[in-house]
């Protein structure tokens, strides 16, 4: 099984890819074993269970929006953001809703969206129930859905060592490690970014693949430019008030040049990015969307400062980070309910360090190392969002991450490549971290500063 980059930066919508853009994949996931099982035009009604950590910061992720335009038939990456409001209002008015737009179906939200916050399914923290109901309500099929992380969403009966890492692709130079990634660059005389460019011939077309960076290249920079040009608070009980047009604003009107301007673009760069997020606008999963905003961040700041910059140079950086961003997926997890915020802001740090090194021509040891440092300064970060929000912490440690990012990677390339810890060992680490923290650390609200801050 084999991921490619485009698994790694998908195009979606705010304010979690766990707990937004998994559970709108699953219900529409549902809705179309429906059609292909010949039961949809059969169904009356529809039920949902939350459960675990789903059912626990749902709501301030907007899990139960994202369930319904699911039904809908909606889809993250092409949602029009226009139709959200009425379609929502549609369905709680009428206590009916359109599965995939076409088939009209009971549902009452209050009986048929359920938080099982006390329960968890087996297969992981973040799962979910969907049922069917004909006429006189008999169950006509149900599924269990679980959302790993990143947008990434399985079946109860894909759940396994192989399932959720990738497509059954032949690629040109596989690989499962770090080792065996710079192992295979040594082999043929390939730049990492130049071995993920030929593994992903086996997906589609070169020009393809491409295009189809660059374009998340632009939708992360349009995510930017809104986000310097929005005002107000953000949705939510913790009315927080958006940072990021503020410190565009002072910026941009400053005529002194100081020497940490540059660390100030960049905690703009990542905080309009998760101000966005925060808002429900539309960011790349980069690999999550709790972490949207450093991979951007550390792109605007190599596109804005470095001499030289190109769309060459970001290839190579996308290629590169996805490289990173697959060991981290194959080999431990990118979903904070398993991971705590390590594997979402810490992943995205270690995926942007290494990406960066690679975009400034640096050796693929120089990459490797990057990548370890990146990770291994946010070993044991805990998920505690308060009021169960993607804003406080989010935002701001996008902005720490970012930065330690560019750190990681300057660090790095002073270096000669070697050292102590590899990132297998750091990726091996995190995964036991992992393992080993409290569950109140992993998207539950349940610990850290979701107890401790209250909530308005
Ligand atoms: S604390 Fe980290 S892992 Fe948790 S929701 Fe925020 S960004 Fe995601």
């Amino acid at each position: 099984m084999n991921l490619s980059v485009l698994d790694i930066f998908k195009i979606g919508i705010g304010p979690s890819s766990s707990h937004t853009m998994g559970p709108m994949n699953a219900t529409r996931m549902f809705c179309e074993d429906l059609v292909s099982r010949g039961l949809f035009d059969a169904t009356r009604q529809v039920s949902v269970q939350l459960y675990g950590s789903l059912a626990l910061t749902g709501r301030g992720h907007c899990t139960d929006r994202a369930v319904l335009l699911g039904l809908e038939g909606f889809a993250p990456e092409t949602l029009d953001p226009d139709l959200v409001e009425p379609t929502l209002a549609r369905i709680q008015s009428s206590q009916r809703l359109k599965l995939l737009g076409r088939h009209e179906v009971e549902f009452d939200e209050a009986l048929d969206l359920l938080w099982l916050k006390d329960q968890v399914l087996a297969g992981h923290p973040n799962g979910m129930r969907v049922t069917a109901f004909g006429d006189g309500r008999e169950a006509l099929y149900s599924e269990e859905f679980y959302s790993i992380g990143g947008g990434f969403v399985l079946r109860a009966s894909e759940l396994g060592a192989a399932a959720g890492s990738g497509r059954e692709v032949k690629v040109r130079y596989p690989f499962s490690s770090g080792d065996s990634l710079l192992a295979q660059c040594r082999e043929h005389g390939l730049e990492i970014h130049e071995l993920v460019a030929a593994n992903e011939l086996a997906f589609r077309p070169a020009a393809e693949t491409e295009a189809a960076l660059l374009r998340i290249w632009g939708v992360m920079q349009a995510c930017v430019e809104r986000g310097f040009k929005a005002s107000g608070l953000l949705p939510g009980s913790l009315k927080v008030r958006r940072r990021a047009p503020k410190l565009y604003r002072t910026l941009s009107e400053s005529r002194e040049v100081r020497p940490l301007d540059v660390m100030d673009w960049v905690d703009a760069f990542a905080l309009a990015v998760n101000e966005e997020n925060a808002a429900g606008g539309k960011v790349v999963t980069a690999p999550t969307n709790g972490a949207a905003g450093i991979v951007p961040a550390v792109l605007m700041f190599y596109n804005r400062f470095e001499p030289g910059a190109s769309d060459a140079g970001v290839l190579r950086f996308l290629y590169t980070a996805g490289a990173i961003g697959m060991l981290y997926k194959t080999n431990a997890s990118i979903s904070g309910a398993e991971m705590g915020c390590q594997g979402e802001v810490g992943v995205a740090c270690s995926m942007a360090a290494g990406g960066l090194v690679a975009a400034l021509n640096g050796s693929n040891g120089h990459v490797e190392n990057a990548a370890e440092i990146g990770m291994e300064h946010n070993l044991g970060l805990t998920c505690d969002p308060v009021a169960g929000l993607v804003q406080i912490p989010c935002i701001e440690r996008n902005a720490m991450g970012a930065v330690k990012a560019i750190n990681a990677a300057r660090l790095a390339m002073r270096g000669d490549g070697t050292h102590k810890v590899s990132l297998d060992h750091v990726i091996a680490t995190m995964r036991q971290t992992g393992l080993d923290m409290s569950v109140i650390y992993k998207e539950t609200s349940e610990g850290g500063l979701a107890v401790n801050v209250p909530e308005c």
